[in-house]
């Protein structure tokens, strides 16, 4: 579904990434990682055209994403979640919902299913939710979108246990039922029984790529820091 093959992503003159290779098969969920500053976030914002590539491939569907600007990214099928949890602050948790939707299995009842904190918060001002419940509507904007890739940029960074928790279990649900996605998360507990495949980045580079089953000690040690 997604291939990326040997991306080299400047910021002006300073490199960031030096040889970045993923994949993604349809229904699989992979898992980017590596410590701090290896270069997950630029690989993010290369697929989605944001600090485009300079050097390598990007293939989504057999389309050329390099090719492509970053608007019509998105319109290929990819939904991003973005570090940060970005929402239109005055606009309400509906109305955020609405405003980018694409037709297809996720329409309002069912992210408001999936997140129904949602559904209780309905008509406030995303500004007036709480870090955990943006977050939850940052991922429900972008299911409405449809996308055949979900991409995840640290969606449970710095939020309550509780509500950690819940974004989770959506996670899995969405995984249960074959959603793609590519998710970036520190937290290996929780991603390991869920990744389909590992794919380890250090200092810019693709340096280990696995079934999480095989992310042995020794490479958690050396490339993962725990
Ligand atoms: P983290 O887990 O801390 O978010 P990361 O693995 O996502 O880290 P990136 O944010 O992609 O890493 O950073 C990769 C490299 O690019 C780092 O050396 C970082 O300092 C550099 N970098 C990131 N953003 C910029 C920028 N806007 N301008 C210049 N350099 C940047």
């Amino acid at each position: 579904m997604l291939t990326v093959t040997d991306i080299e992503t400047f910021y002006g003159p300073s490199q960031a990434l030096f040889g970045v290779n993923l994949s993604v098969q349809a229904g699989e969920l992979v898992a980017l990682m590596g410590r701090n500053g290896m270069g997950k976030t630029t690989t993010i914002r290369s697929i989605f055209g944001l600090t485009p590539a300079r050097r390598g491939s990007i293939e989504f569907e057999a389309k050329d994403l390099r090719r492509l600007p970053a608007y019509r990214i998105a319109q290929a099928g990819l939904g991003l979640v973005p570090e940060g949890r970005r929402c239109f602050p005055n606009l309400s948790v509906r109305e955020n919902l609405v405003a980018t939707a694409r037709p297809g299995y996720w329409s309002l009842a069912r992210v408001e299913q999936l997140f129904p904190r949602l559904a209780e918060r309905r008509h406030q001002m995303a500004n007036t939710l709480s870090g955990g419940e943006q977050q939850m509507l940052a991922i429900g904007r972008a299911l409405m979108t449809n996308p055949r890739l979900l991409v995840l940029d640290e969606a449970t960074e710095g939020l309550a246990p509780v509500i950690r928790q819940e974004i989770w279990s959506a996670i899995r649900l969405l995984k249960e039922q074959g959603q793609s996605t590519l998710i970036v998360d520190k937290s290996l507990s929780e991603l390991m029984p869920v990744a389909d495949r590992c794919t380890i980045l250090e200092k810019g580079r693709t340096v280990w790529d696995g079934h999480p089953e095989a992310l042995d000690d020794d490479i958690r040690d050396r490339y993962l820091g725990v």
